[in-house]
């Protein structure tokens, strides 16, 4: 057994808000923290390389891996399916490394209900105001001015969901945010559930202890 049992950390956020940015920042910060890369039926944007962003697939291939068992969460978001292959998922746990997701509050009330409920850390970033929230996804410039309307009009579904999350930062400075969510995450896998070797420690320090008596 490691010493250290892996977190699921999620991510969720209205569209914007900045979590995948936060996300990469995260993994930059301490390159040990896995990705969990989610299976969608969304068309991939410029840039957007299978397996590394998604895996884009058909609704066919989505729909077996789900009734396989094969997802730890799925959800129906923006128009297409989301999921998180379970797999990938458990053997980063069991080998003890942390696994990211960037999942909408479907999908991380699914995952807080889980088996792994209790190793999850869950995140809800909000934006400074909805002003600014319309800003950065014009100036993101991925999506067209159809695509922009509609997670804005989709926002407010997933920001009325904030309070069903452990933290949540408002993503005002960047640089501010990612050391929160540093400390956050310092402060997580310091939780007694996160920490299986505890028990033999405290058990050596109970015999040396009743030796020295
Ligand atoms: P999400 O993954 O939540 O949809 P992104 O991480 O793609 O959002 O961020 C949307 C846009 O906002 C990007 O262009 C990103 O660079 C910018 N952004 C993220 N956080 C901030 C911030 N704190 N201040 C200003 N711009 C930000
Ligand atoms: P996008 O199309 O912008 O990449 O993602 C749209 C939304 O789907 C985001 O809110 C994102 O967090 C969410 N999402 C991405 N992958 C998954 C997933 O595997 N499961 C769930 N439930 N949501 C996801």
């Amino acid at each position: 057994m490691t010493d250290r049992r892996g977190l699921l950390i999620i991510l969720s956020s209205p569209s914007g808000a900045g979590k995948s940015t936060l996300a990469r920042r995260l993994m930059a910060w301490d390159p040990s923290i896995r990705f969990s890369v989610s299976a969608t039926t969304r068309p991939p944007r410029p840039g957007e390389v299978d397996g590394e962003h998604y895996h884009f697939m058909n609704e066919a291939a989505f729909k077996s891996l789900v009734s396989d068992g094969g997802m730890l969460e799925h959800a129906h978001v923006f128009g297409n399916f989301y999921g998180s292959p379970k797999a990938a998922v458990q053997e980063a746990i069991d080998r003890g490394e942390d696994v990211l997701f960037d999942i909408d509050w479907q999908g991380a009330q699914q995952i807080r209900n889980s088996a792994l409920g209790q190793h999850t850390l869950s995140i809800f970033i909000l934006p400074p105001s909805i002003r600014e929230l319309h800003r950065r996804l014009r100036e993101r410039a991925q999506d067209s001015e159809d695509v922009i309307a509609k997670r804005m009009q989709k926002s407010w579904d997933e920001i009325s969901h904030w309070d069903g999350y452990d933290f949540v930062l408002v993503n005002d400075d960047l640089d501010k945010t990612e050391q929160k969510l540093q400390a956050i995450l310092t402060a997580a896998r310091l939780r007694l559930s996160q920490q299986p070797g505890i028990t033999a420690h405290v058990r050596a320090l109970q015999s040396e202890f009743e030796e020295m008596e």
